[in-house]
């Protein structure tokens, strides 16, 4: 029966570039994405915790994304955590929400041996956002 909903839930991806599994069915106005399931419109990345990682989401705890890209549904790019810490990704990562796409870019050019002032320069962020691009990179998968 979970395969039932598995299948249905599968249908309404889309794989694009940077990894990311965008929901294509219905998509809350907050960006998250909207799945019927078990009597329930839930969104669509806890529904994706649920049936694709197959395990369930402990008591109190959140769904957050490592990939700042909320109508994503990868189970790759999720991943548990507190209230708290979805608090504080959203602060780390405000008030400029980069792309995650350049924020890819700019760990390849980091890794590539181009220094971070260079990187900064021609993605248009500071030194210091480059940075934290780079310390972070644990947050994602591959
Ligand atoms: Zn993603």
């Amino acid at each position: 029966m979970d395969l039932e909903k598995r299948k249905r839930f599968l249908t309404q991806i889309k794989r694009v570039k940077s990894g990311c599994h965008e929901w294509l069915g219905t998509i809350y106005k907050n960006g998250y994405g909207a799945f019927w399931y078990e009597n329930h419109q839930q969104l669509a990345h806890r529904a994706a915790w649920n049936l694709l990682k197959n395990e369930s989401i402990p008591a109190g705890k959140c769904v957050l994304h490592r990939c700042d890209n909320r109508s994503c549904v990868n189970p790759e790019h999720l991943y548990i955590g507190t209230r708290a810490d979805n608090n504080r990704d959203t602060m780390e990562r405000s008030p400029r929400r980069t792309p995650f796409a350049q924020v890819q870019k700019a760990r390849e050019l980091v890794a590539s041996g181009v220094s971070q002032r260079k990187v900064a320069a021609e993605i248009g962020v500071s030194q210091a956002q480059i940075s934290k691009y780079v310390r972070f990179k644990d947050r994602v998968l591959r």
